[in-house]
């Protein structure tokens, strides 16, 4: 999520109109088959090129076992789009795993759209687990099922659940950053099918994130997802697509945290292949200019943090230009950034950086965005400083820090407005969370790359994105990261930067 500093307030939408949804078939459920990971997930390999100033972290890391990965959540999802009434009908089979030490009383499934950020509806028509009807609960303004399990889930016991369901899109932008919308052409989808969140240490994480941050949080998964819209559309999806036929497509993608794709009418695309990595770059057709700069800043991101901290490991990325309010939103394999920026923006080389570096710090190192959002927004903020640096120069980096990140900071003191950085989204005043995490967050990364300098503050980097590759890392994730590879925690930073405050 890269949030406006400032957004126009934000309109009340109807109450979405219930429809009749189509019934789940035997033969629609039969032709999904879940398509779960039988061999060990790509690995990260070491880059074909040494980064510009980072040598390779000791190899102190334990990195995700590759059998881990087998246990992960698969999903088989096919989707129907009814244009006319903007609205997506979806059948889901899940198999699921019960990884905890614990067993699982309840499972949990997430409709997003139900959320206020999303402003949509979407109905389960039918939910069976093994083949039997189950009985969910509506929880968290029915974006949240509730399922009871009688008996518990014993630990690595495994379930299927098998759901039919539809969603409703709205026709605005006018809803929050309009992520989830139909509008100019361009049908944006994420959460639109029902997702697991994560189970952790305080039981299922579930909760209605503010409308200014972002709302998933998910573990990885497989994904095969058949889609029918519009043979004139254009699909832009998580993974990779084929077109089975006209008007209908295959993805597959995984190991993702997430899975999002978008219709779009008339699109025009670029494309490039940078570090093993297909980039394409999706856009109006009378912002080809744009798009086509859009397409070099990804490519250089790409090839930047894939040097700096450790290999994109996915075989395509897809920066998406949609009518979204917010300057850009990340997803699994695929950015979207706003068509607001392809006028002429100066901001939109700021956004597309961002947005490219948190497949590394949200996507491939999973952190909760709700509760700890400074985890992945302000080392994204940092790392978009970092593409700066060695893009346009020191001095460019220099005068950003100072002048924005710096300034903001000082200001903040200066009011009387300085918060901590490690706090959940919900605790900051919308005004204040850009401010505070966006802003003052990436000062603490500064701070200890001056202290540790260079060569260790990357390796530091890189051994983190190793250690938590497909899982989820934690603040204290960080700093045991950085006392194994610095020999010292440097608690006083973090304590400074991103528990403290100043008066
Ligand atoms: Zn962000």
């Amino acid at each position: 999520m890269n949030p406006p500093d400032s957004l126009s307030g934000r309109l009340d939408h109807p109450v979405p109109v219930t429809r009749p949804v189509r019934v789940l078939t035997l033969a629609g459920l039969l032709s999904l088959l879940v398509i779960c990971p039988l061999t060990s997930p790509p690995s990260l390999t070491p880059g074909v090129l040494t980064p510009p100033s980072a040598p390779a972290a000791p190899s102190l890391d334990t990195p995700t076992p590759p059998d881990a990965l087998l246990l992960a959540p698969c999903y088989a999802i096919s989707l129907t789009m009814d244009i006319a009434r903007s609205q997506v009908i979806g059948e889901q089979q899940v198999r699921y795993t019960n990884t905890e030490a614990v067993p699982l009383p309840d499972l949990y499934f997430r409709l997003f759209p139900n959320t206020p950020g999303y402003g949509g509806e979407m109905r389960v028509t039918s939910i069976h687990l093994n083949g039997n009807p189950a009985r969910p609960e509506a929880r968290l303004n029915g974006s949240a099922l509730r399922l009871p399990l009688h008996p518990p889930l014993d630990p690595m016991e495994t379930v299927t659940l098998t759901l039919a369901f539809t969603a409703t899109v709205p026709l605005t932008d006018e809803i929050d950053y309009a992520q989830f919308s139909y509008v100019r052409g361009v049908m944006a989808l994420p959460g639109v099918y029902p997702i697991i969140p994560v189970y952790d240490d305080e039981g299922w994480n579930v909760e209605i994130a503010p409308e200014y941050g972002d709302a998933v949080h998910s573990d990885i998964a497989f994904y095969q997802v058949d889609v029918t819209a519009p043979p004139t559309m254009t699909l832009v999806a998580s993974g990779t697509c084929a077109v089975l036929e006209a008007g209908r497509w295959s993805c597959q993608a995984g190991p993702v945290r997430d899975f999002v794709l978008i219709l779009g009418e008339r699109y025009q695309i670029a494309h490039q292949v940078a570090e093993g990595v297909l980039v394409h770059s999706y856009f109006y057709p009378d912002h080809r200019e744009s798009g086509e700069q859009v397409l070099r800043m990804a490519v250089d991101a790409l090839t930047l943090y894939s040097r700096l901290f450790g290999p994109y490991p996915y075989e395509e990325l897809d920066v998406v230009e949609t009518p979204t309010r917010a300057g850009g939103i990340e997803y699994p394999t695929l950015v979207v950034i706003s068509e607001h920026l392809y006028t002429g923006h100066p901001r939109l080389e700021w956004v597309v950086a961002h947005e490219v570096a948190h497949q590394w710090w949200y996507g491939v190192v999973g952190s909760d965005p709700v509760d700890e959002p400074w985890l992945d927004e302000a080392l994204t903020q940092y790392t978009t400083l970092l593409y700066h640096e060695f893009l346009h120069g020191p001095e460019t980096a220099a005068d950003i820090l100072k002048n924005d990140f710096q300034a903001t900071y000082d200001r903040l003191v200066k009011e009387g407005k300085d918060r901590p950085v490690g706090l959940p989204v919900a605790a900051y005043p919308r005004d204040l969370y850009s401010p505070v995490v966006y802003r003052k967050g990436p000062l603490y990364f500064h701070a200890l790359r001056e202290r540790v300098g260079d060569e260790t503050f990357f390796a530091i980097l890189q051994a983190y994105y190793r250690r938590h590759r497909y899982g989820i890392a934690t603040p204290d994730s960080f700093l045991a990261t950085v006392r194994e590879i610095a020999g010292n925690e440097h608690r006083d930073l973090y304590e400074r930067w991103i528990l403290g405050v100043s008066r």
